[in-house]
C-alpha cells in the first residue's frame, strides 16, 4: 500500500499540540489559522558609525572615570540592545503590504492627516 502523507513538519505531533503554537499577527492581532499565509519580518538594528570621534574635552582621566560610571550603571543587556538587536515580527498579508508601503514611503512622514488646500481668496 502506498502512503500519500504529505504533511510537513513534525510527523508524530498530536494535533492537539500542534495548535499549541498559534500565530496572531504582530500589527493588527489578527489570528493566523495554521497552514495559512503570513510573513516575517525580521529586523536587525545595528548601531552605526560614521568613522568621526570626538575630540573629548577636559582630562583623559575625569573622561575615563565618567565613562566608567556610565558603563557600571548600565545593564549589560540593554547595552548589548543599543549595540546590536534582532527581532522577528509576524504578520498577515495586509499588515505585510501596509508596513511595507509605510517603509518605502516613510520620506513622506508618519501618519500625515491631508488637508484639503485652503482655498486661495484674493
Ligand atoms: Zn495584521
Amino acid at each position: 500500500m502506498e502512503k500519500r502523507r504529505r504533511r510537513i513538519g513534525n510527523r508524530e505531533g498530536n494535533p492537539e499540540e500542534r495548535t499549541t503554537g498559534q500565530r496572531s499577527c504582530f500589527r493588527c492581532g489578527k489570528e493566523l489559522r495554521p497552514g495559512g499565509l503570513f510573513y516575517l519580518f525580521q529586523i536587525k538594528v545595528i548601531s552605526g558609525f560614521d568613522e568621526i570621534l570626538m575630540e573629548p574635552t577636559g582630562e583623559i582621566d575625569q573622561q575615563l572615570h565618567q565613562l566608567l560610571e556610565q558603563v557600571q550603571h548600565c545593564d549589560p543587556k540593554e547595552l548589548e540592545r543599543e549595540v546590536y538587536e534582532e527581532m522577528t515580527l509576524i504578520v498577515c498579508k495586509g499588515c505585510r503590504d501596509r508596513l511595507v508601503d509605510d517603509l518605502r514611503y516613510s520620506r513622506e512622514g508618519p501618519f500625515q492627516i491631508r488637508k484639503d488646500p485652503e482655498p486661495t481668496l484674493h
